[in-house]
């Protein structure tokens, strides 16, 4: 009899301890699938200025990112303001990819938007780009400056041309910055963005010589814009950009006069200007020519192709 005892408590025992095993078992699967499903859902917000950012920071983060775009299609970064629920938006991202060249829209309100968000790190797009004047699209002497560490001010950012990104050298830096602030924030996926930067600056490098061939031929090198947007492009293809608009206002009768005449000259029929601008005057000018306005964005999202588009309308619009 006690033996027969003895050996039910055994038995007890070892069910006892195949319990327990498979109790701590479940707990731990469990609990790791609780650890998955949280690196999967809780995917980094990440805020960005301008479109064309926003297709630098899926291409990167992949899909790893959400992004919200603070300047909505059709808007200007000269003019913008933003809604409550976008600010809404921004005290929920992680990061926000500015654009730092000293648009407009985010002299004004980059810092009220920090403050809103004190843990969102905030990466400068334009560290390591080579700022430009505008004074050198108008055939004056350009003045780059290196980096930006000289600018500083708002009146410094007043005399340098903030349209970078549309510059595919620029491009390829802006894109290394956002990487650079998404490796920081979230380390352990390190290698995924820096294998989808590679495939992105690959991509860019290679639109980059088929634009280098449509201008190669080109006799007159010169192009005429409503809104000087395109400087950083203009500079990369050794292209004299003659804009109409003067210091962001209007022209005078004398600047119009000069434009027409440089449009006879080099036997332009096509003015460019873009959907965010109203541009009387590029119609006004088009019409003394007998040629015709044509719109481009230098604001669209979809980065590659917009920009070969430009590229190729440039190259049209040239003897
Ligand atoms: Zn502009």
């Amino acid at each position: 009899m006690r033996r027969i005892l003895q050996i039910s408590r055994h038995i007890l025992l070892i069910l006892i301890s195949i319990f327990l095993t498979i109790f701590l078992l479940i707990f731990f699967i469990s609990c790791n699938k609780v650890a998955d499903k949280d690196l999967n859902g809780n995917k980094i917000r990440v805020v960005v200025s301008i479109l064309p950012q926003a297709e630098f920071v899926e291409k990167v983060g992949g899909d790893r990112v959400i992004v919200t775009v603070m300047i909505p299609p059709g808007a200007s970064p000269h003019t913008y303001e933003p809604t409550p629920e976008q600010l809404k938006e921004v005290s929920r991202a992680r990061m926000y990819a500015k654009v730092g060249s000293g648009i407009e829209f985010e002299l004004e309100w980059l810092d009220k938007i920090a403050g809103l968000n004190k843990e969102m790190y905030v990466v400068n797009c334009a560290d390591g780009v080579r700022f430009i004047t505008p004074e050198g699209s108008d055939g004056g002497s350009a003045i780059y400056y290196e980096n930006n560490k000289s600018i500083e001010s708002e009146g410094d950012y007043a005399r340098i041309d903030p349209h970078i990104w549309l510059s595919l050298k620029n491009a390829k830096i802006m894109s290394e910055n956002i990487y650079k602030g998404l490796a920081k924030i979230d380390p352990v996926n390190r290698e995924y963005y820096r294998e989808n930067l590679d495939s992105f600056t690959a991509e860019l490098d290679e639109l980059d010589k088929e634009i280098m061939q449509m201008f190669e031929s080109k006799k007159n090198k010169v192009i005429i814009v409503f809104h000087p947007n395109w400087t950083y492009f203009a500079s990369d293809y050794g292209i004299r950009q003659i804009p109409i608009e003067e210091e962001g206002k209007e022209p005078t009768a004398r600047h119009m006069k000069y434009v027409i005449d440089e449009a006879l000259k080099y036997n332009i029929k096509k003015i460019f200007a873009s959907p965010e601008f109203s541009a009387k005057s590029a119609e006004v000018l088009a019409r003394e020519i007998g040629g015709s306005v044509i719109l481009l964005s230098p604001l669209e999202k979809n980065y590659i192709e917009n920009m070969r588009k430009t590229a190729m309308a440039f190259a049209e619009a040239m003897e």
